[in-house]
């Protein structure tokens, strides 16, 4: 059940706590935090924490930076990581103007306006279930693997398991299901599995899994990373991730007469997401870096299509078993975990929900591997292909009235401006690539 400001106040009399870290997102997804003395926090809960906002990424600049924090109760939890004794309470905050406000700058504000599109729409809840991959790697100045490991892998190979198991264990002490936890693919790469929640709560709990896995693999002297491509020739770390929308507590995606198994509503969603899938691509791949994962031949999709089987697609739709109806749902390929999960579940909804306005067709299913088809093939059978780079993707993005709406102004100017600069940045370096390349024989 969720938390009330009452619940909150009696856990931290309960457990003594001494500090309760207020969190919140900046633009590009990196979580932001400032701690108050326990002493504060009816306060906290009445007016919000003031604090200066000019040297968040992507929040208003020097003339305007008095923001407000207000505290969500129903996020409360103890961070199991910090000392029991004196401990530490964490919460989740809307970042308000001074005159509470919601303050557009917000990521979490963003995905509450797409929620509140989908519910005049009639649905009332988004459901997500993002799958976040990762690598440990000996520090944070290299890519030293620490073992050989594949894909479920469970030998004396898997070197994270200790710290895997630690934890799963402090991901369900802050409130998160874990459903699987696994080796993955690449060496040192591996993956835990939340059960789905509905896409405010999923949010969230991104922000706490990534933090979570990164100081327990801090314990052991270990950096965890959720770079997308980190090493060259390996998988990439994707976050996949499922998604369905429930009206009146049932699952508004499923039909039993459908040889798909998905009802109207399932197909336009799944339509919206395919049809802006480009221009969306800056939010869920947010990274220069995030384009090197997004290449054929990794498990990660390229092409944009659909499928039952075939994980080479953007979308798969997973096959359905009798009686989880509440299951049938699409799994989007293409996030990777560093994305920032507010901004990236509100673009998808938004686009989702723009399928089942304007009614969308969903084409057919593509059950061929796409890595496998010849450029020309695929534009006979019109496939289109996700953006190459992070530059191609953010112009895409910067010409997207979709994106405008889902970001609101204010963000979407100062998003499409840092992922330029970025581009940029990027565009003219020298790599060793090219020096090894070149410099022999030219
Ligand atoms: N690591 C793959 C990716 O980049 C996904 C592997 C899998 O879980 O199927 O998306
Ligand atoms: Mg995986
Ligand atoms: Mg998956």
């Amino acid at each position: 059940q969720p938390r009330t400001v009452e619940d909150v106040k009696a856990i931290v009399d309960e457990h003594n706590l001494r500090f309760i870290r207020f969190w919140f997102t900046d633009i590009l997804g990196q979580l932001k935090s400032f701690s108050i003395n326990a002493g504060e926090l009816d306060d906290a809960f009445a007016n919000g924490m003031g604090f200066d906002g000019s040297s968040i990424t992507g929040f208003n600049a020097i003339e305007e930076s008095d923001m407000v924090a207000m505290p969500d109760p129903s996020t409360f939890a103890i961070l199991p990581w910090r000392p029991e004794e004196q401990g530490v309470g964490r919460v989740f905050c809307d970042v308000l103007t001074p005159e509470q406000t919601p303050y557009e700058g917000d990521p979490r504000h963003v995905l509450r306006r797409a929620l509140e599109r989908m519910r005049q729409m009639g649905f009332d809840t988004f459901n997500v279930g993002p799958e976040l991959e990762y690598f440990l790697f000996k520090d944070k100045n290299g890519t030293e693997v620490l073992d050989e490991g594949g894909y479920f892998d469970l030998t004396t190979l898997d070197a994270g398991s200790d710290v895997r198991r630690e934890t799963v264990i402090a991901l369900e002490q802050l409130g998160i299901h874990v459903e699987y936890s696994h080796h993955e693919v690449g060496p040192s790469q591996h993956e835990v599995d939340m059960r789905y929640a509905d896409a405010l709560k999923m949010a969230d709990d991104c922000m706490t899994y990534r933090i979570t896995v990164k100081e327990y693999a801090m314990k052991y002297g270990w950096h965890a990373t959720f770079m997308p491509k980190p090493l060259f020739g390996e998988n990439g770390s994707g976050m996949h991730t499922h998604m369905s929308l429930f009206k009146g507590g049932s699952n508004a995606m499923f039909d039993p007469d459908d040889p798909y198994f998905l009802s109207d509503v399932g197909k336009a969603f799944i339509a919206g997401q395919l049809k802006h899938a480009r221009e969306l691509s800056s939010i869920f791949a947010q990274w220069v870096n995030s384009y090197k994962r997004l290449v054929p031949g990794y498990e990660a999709p390229v092409y944009v299509a659909w499928s039952r089987r075939n994980r080479s697609a953007l979308v798969r739709v997973p096959l359905y078993h009798p009686g989880k109806e509440r299951g049938t749902r699409m799994e989007l390929r293409c996030p990777d975990p560093a994305c920032n999960p507010y901004l990236t579940f509100a673009a998808l909804l938004q686009a989702g929900l723009e399928g089942i306005e304007k009614g969308y067709e969903l084409p057919e299913p593509m059950e061929k591997n796409l890595y496998h088809l010849s450029p020309d093939e695929r534009r006979r059978l019109g496939i289109e292909q996700l953006p190459e780079t992070l530059g191609e993707a953010v112009e895409l993005t910067a010409e997207s009235e979709l994106v405008l709406r889902t970001l609101g102004e204010h963000m979407f100017n100062r998003f499409v401006e840092i992922k330029r600069q970025e581009w940029e940045d990027y565009r003219v370096q020298v790599t060793q690539w090219e020096l090894d390349r070149y410099l022999p024989v030219l």
